[in-house]
């Protein structure tokens, strides 16, 4: 079978559907292409989804807070019906501890007043008042079961954190992606499940369309890899890797998922933390349960994987994360019976997304997100669409990179920041954090 279409996007996750919708509004029609069995079944589905404005750089923390108000804005910015009901954006707001390995959160709090983000500095017992669980005794650094001085104190204690109150989480990223696959197939978009890439085809000295695991061909002159961890193979698949200074890897992640302490009612009344006192971030989960992710601490080894062989269960890297909130809420019970997300992230170099074009004229690229872009899917699909256009009409966007307009907070980035050719920045936090 021949299929022919504007732009054929390889992945249907939050980042890929969102680029689906964007391109569709403006009348580039797309054939989304994913092997799973429905959209947001990739890494998305694994997501803690947490949306947060704070990041290590001016260009990540203005797109971040771009990014809030999509979800904030949720239903007018679909404009779209799903017969699944809408995602919800719980607003519960963010709350950064205050320690030396970031700083005390001088600098993102700098880049907050540049870009009129609100924030607002809580002492310890400000802490300790909206979290009575809590214990503020400081653990750093970060250290694994098997070291005796595991559980005992460092010095001193957190005496200060950072709210951030345009933060939050969305409570189901299956179904917000599925959301964006509506809008976009009211736009003009269609999506094609259970179906593998299995090649990307070029002709004339540029890109011309995929070729699918059932032999099913599909002419495109754009083509765009949203393939989550699997973006190394694909652009690998393309012959796209040789001018690229910046790579991307799957980097396995364990998520726990543990009840809070009786009596607590941690889902009502907490909201997303940061802590790298303790190397944790954690979210409140429905059934009055919390969802603890790991800041990726120096001592816990980095797991490099094929993202198509890796081990799916849990090991000791969920108890030492479970151990290591212990440590800030004593009172936390952690059940025999492991339960949570084992997935990927899709890492770069530098910990900072590649939003570009490639070496082949008509192939693009949304790759890189490492563990930090749910947020910023609306936005980053908006971005790429741009993208095509300007690419599309002649521009040269590595050596003139689009300059694109942030509409929320009038502000202007320079794309070429997202540059696949880019030296590593180094003002990122190396970590999830990004
Ligand atoms: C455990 C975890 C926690 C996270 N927490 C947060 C968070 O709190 N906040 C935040 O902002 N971000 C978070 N992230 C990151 C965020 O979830 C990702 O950045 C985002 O979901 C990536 O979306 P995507 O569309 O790029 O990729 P994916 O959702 O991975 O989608 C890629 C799709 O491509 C498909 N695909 C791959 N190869 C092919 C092929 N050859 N043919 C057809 N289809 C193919 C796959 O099946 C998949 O569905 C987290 C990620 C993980 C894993």
């Amino acid at each position: 079978m021949v299929q022919t279409t504007d732009a054929v996007i390889i992945g249907a996750g939050i980042i890929g559907a969102a680029t689906a919708l964007e391109l569709n509004r403006k009348g580039i029609r797309t054939v989304s292409v994913d092997k799973n069995p429905a959209a947001g079944y990739g890494s998305t589905s694994g997501s803690c989804a947490i949306i947060r404005v704070h990041y290590s750089t001016l260009e990540g923390t203005a797109f971040a807070y771009e990014g809030y108000h999509y979800w904030r804005d949720w239903a007018d910015y679909l404009a779209a019906e799903d017969e699944r009901g809408l995602a919800e954006f719980r607003e519960t707001g963010c709350l950064v501890m205050c320690t030396e390995q970031n700083g005390n959160m001088r600098k993102h709090t700098e880049l907050c007043e540049q870009l009129d983000i609100p924030f607002e500095r809580w002492n310890a017992a400000k802490i300790l008042e909206r979290l009575p669980i809590y214990d503020l005794t400081s653990y750093f650094p970060a250290k694994r079961l098997d070291n005796p001085d595991f559980g005992k104190p460092g010095t001193g204690t957190v005496e200060e954190a950072v709210h951030f109150p345009t933060a939050g989480y969305i409570t189901d990223p299956q179904l917000a992606t599925h959301n964006l696959q509506r809008a976009a197939e009211a736009a003009g978009g269609t999506f094609l499940f259970n179906r593998a890439v299995t090649e990307i085809t070029q002709s004339g000295g540029r890109v011309s369309g995929v070729t699918l695991d059932d032999g099913t061909e599909i002419h495109a002159p754009v083509v765009i890899n949203v393939a989550g961890p699997h973006s190394a193979k694909v652009n690998a698949m393309a012959g796209a890797l040789d001018d690229m200074t910046i790579a991307t890897n799957a980097l396995r992640q364990e998520v726990v998922h543990v009840p809070a302490p009786e009596g607590f009612d941690f889902f009502g009344s907490a909201f997303v933390t940061s802590d790298s006192d303790i190397a944790c971030y954690c979210r409140p989960e429905k059934g009055n349960f919390i969802l603890i992710g790991s800041e990726d601490p120096e001592c816990d080894p980095r797991e490099w994987v094929d993202p198509d062989d890796y081990d799916r269960n849990f090991t000791d890297q969920w108890t030492v994360q479970a151990q290591r909130y212990a440590q800030r809420v004593p009172s936390l019970g952690i059940p025999g019976r492991t339960r949570g997300v084992v997935d990927l992230y899709d890492v770069s170099d530098d910990w900072i997304p590649i939003y570009d074009r490639s070496q082949i004229p008509g192939y693009y690229m949304a790759i890189g997100s490492s563990g930090n872009q749910f947020k910023n899917a609306p936005i980053a699909g908006k971005m790429m669409a741009a993208l095509v256009e300007y690419c599309e009409a002649g521009n040269d966007h590595d050596a003139n990179p689009l300059q694109f307009d942030l509409p929320y907070i009038g502000r202007t980035v320079d794309v070429g920041f997202y540059s696949r050719k880019r030296e590593i920045n180094r003002e990122s936090s190396f970590s999830v954090l990004g």
